[in-house]
């Protein structure tokens, strides 16, 4: 993961090597490395620039008889802007409401089915949740077919009905379902287009806007860098969703989505998918993936 942008960083730290204190002039091509790091990842150029103003301003800005060397105390405060970058603090998904509702967005390829698969699974291991899985892409009967496999796979109930084509109507029956059946938490999946379009954007907000989900989720692929934060953007202006679930983090990505998303749309990554298998699901920690990329 972000292999390419951790040996560029780590090449970045060791230019202070051998310097007894972090001056203007020795800080200045570490921070250029930094900077060109970042946009390598795919990073854009503003995100990176300000990224390293920050860092600047508080290397110079340390006491010098601290006790770390330049080199150490770098990598302690690219480690500390890289975890505010990706949001700081982790935050979990909203389990309030009977049923609590989830809606999942994103493009078609993005993950959407996979990740609701593996959501009613990490949820069902926890206990105190029985899932409900929901297939709403009216336009596509092998999508409601590839959710009824998952379901399978994971013992979690899957709600579709291939006559209805209104996914309004779908997500409304699926809740009442829930209700009269003891699920108390509800994943609704929906058609993905695989480009932004107004059609899927005001199918999407009429979904939203019927049902008002505790947690409205966007799914995007972390492979399709600089793309992915645009289509972000687009899906938040439409749905002011609560968070990202960032996909496919095992292929070789460069980072740039995980570390430009936040800032675009201010909101947090919840959890990313890492891999095809039902299990390949995790809680996404900023510090954490920090102190990785920095190994
Ligand atoms: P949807 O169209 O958004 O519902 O996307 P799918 O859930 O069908 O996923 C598209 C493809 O990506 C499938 O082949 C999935 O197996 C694959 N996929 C989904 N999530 C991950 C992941 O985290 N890692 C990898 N390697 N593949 C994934």
């Amino acid at each position: 993961m972000f292999d390419n942008l951790s040996d560029k960083l780590d090449k970045a730290m060791h230019v202070l090597k051998g310097h007894g204190q972090i001056t203007e002039v020795n800080v200045a091509e570490t921070l250029k490395e930094i900077r060109r790091a970042l946009v390598d990842a795919d990073v854009n150029y503003k995100i990176a620039k300000d990224f390293t103003n920050t860092v600047k301003e508080k290397a110079l800005g340390q006491d010098v008889l601290t006790a770390l060397k330049p080199g150490q105390l770098m990598t302690k405060l690219v480690k500390d802007e890289l975890t505010e970058l990706m949001g700081g603090e982790a935050e979990g998904i909203n389990l309030s409401g009977n049923p609590s509702v989830i809606l999942m967005s994103g493009l078609q390829g993005s993950g959407k089915t996979t990740f609701s698969g593996k959501l009613a699974n990490f949820l069902k291991n926890k206990k105190t949740k029985k899932p409900l899985l929901v297939a709403c892409d009216v336009y596509r009967p092998a999508a409601i077919d590839q959710l009824h496999v998952v379901g399978d796979q994971i013992g979690v109930e899957v709600f579709s009905n291939k006559e209805e084509k209104d996914p309004v109507k779908i997500s409304e029956a699926a809740i009442a379902h829930a209700k009269a059946n003891g699920f108390n938490a509800v994943i609704i999946d929906t058609a993905g287009r695989l480009a932004v379009d107004q059609a899927m954007m005001n199918e999407i907000a009429a979904i939203h806007e019927a049902i008002k989900p505790q947690e409205t989720l966007f799914v995007v692929d972390s492979m399709t860098g600089q793309d992915a934060v645009n289509t972000a953007k687009a899906f938040n202006d439409v749905l002011n969703f609560d968070g990202v679930i960032l996909t496919k983090l095992d292929g070789d990505t460069r980072g740039g989505a995980a570390l430009s998303i936040k800032t675009v749309v201010d909101k947090p990554i919840k959890f990313i998918g890492t891999g095809e298998k039902m299990e390949a699901i995790d809680v996404f920690y900023p510090s954490r993936m920090a102190d990785r990329i920095l190994g």
